[in-house]
């Protein structure tokens, strides 16, 4: 297909999929028409859209200590959706990535958690602190069944997993991190049912680097399935034993 194709088939599926307010629907006329040069985050948010098909949505931008949105110590920074329409269509497809990241073309990528995406029943992610998560990536990679991509920045490193279908089942693996949690380490199951904040994980973003962005940790591999939830959590048990040897035990150490 010539690249006019493309943009003609995307922007077809685009209007048949996704109901859009209609500032959206004028923009996606002018990307029919005639293409403008897309600045570096545009061009980055639409590669993941093509590559990837996860739902993608621009957050507040920061800049190693504050976050966009003028909350101070914002409890979601780095991963603060800007409000708007766009943060429902949540856009997977390039067509309509182009449309959202022309309207706010310097707001960092992030994808949006707790639906289906290719390769996986329901997009979630564990997010580990940087410490514990380390531990988990080396664990990991002596697992070829339980790798997967995942982001490091913030202080956190987020490894992308399938969640599978059933909502009560991802309730119960959310809840099954509650414990680490409790003692105070923030390790958390994020787009698991129900879903009131699915969750959002930022994305490498150029322009978006050292203290203000995340980068791969694990790089994502093009129409690999992700890893599920399960194969991925079993080594966050021995992660955290081996990072917070004393932590762990006074959870292990409690009755049921
Ligand atoms: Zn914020």
């Amino acid at each position: 297909m010539t690249a006019e194709g493309q943009r003609g088939h995307n922007a077809r599926t685009w209007r048949t999929a996704v109901p859009v307010p209609a500032a959206s629907t004028a923009g996606a006329r002018m990307a029919d028409a005639a293409p403008e040069p897309l600045g570096p985050v545009a061009e980055a948010a639409m590669d993941y859209a093509r590559r990837l098909g996860w739902p993608l949505t621009p957050g507040f931008p920061v800049d190693g200590r504050h976050c966009g949105c003028g909350e101070d110590r914002c409890s979601h920074y780095g991963a603060h959706p800007m409000p708007g329409a766009w943060r429902i269509a949540a856009c997977a497809t390039p067509a309509l990535v182009r449309v959202v990241w022309r309207m706010c073309a310097d707001a960092p990528v992030l994808t949006v958690l707790g639906r289906p995406v290719p390769g996986a029943a329901r997009l979630g992610a564990i997010q580990a602190p940087t410490l514990v998560g380390v531990a988990a990536l080396e664990l990991l990679a002596k697992r070829s069944a339980a790798s997967g991509p995942a982001v490091d920045g913030h202080g956190r490193i987020s490894f992308l997993v399938d969640l599978g279908l059933e909502g009560e089942a991802a309730a119960g693996k959310a809840a099954a991190f509650d414990c680490w949690r409790e003692a105070g380490l923030e390790l958390a199951v994020l787009g698991a049912l129900p879903v009131q904040e699915p969750g959002y994980v930022p994305l490498p973003t150029p322009g978006f680097t050292g203290l203000r962005g995340v980068v791969w940790a694990v790089e994502p591999v093009d129409g690999r399935a992700l890893p599920s939830f399960e194969a991925v959590a079993d080594v966050f048990d021995r992660a955290v034993r081996s990072t917070y040897p004393s932590l762990w035990s006074s959870v292990r150490a409690r009755p049921a």
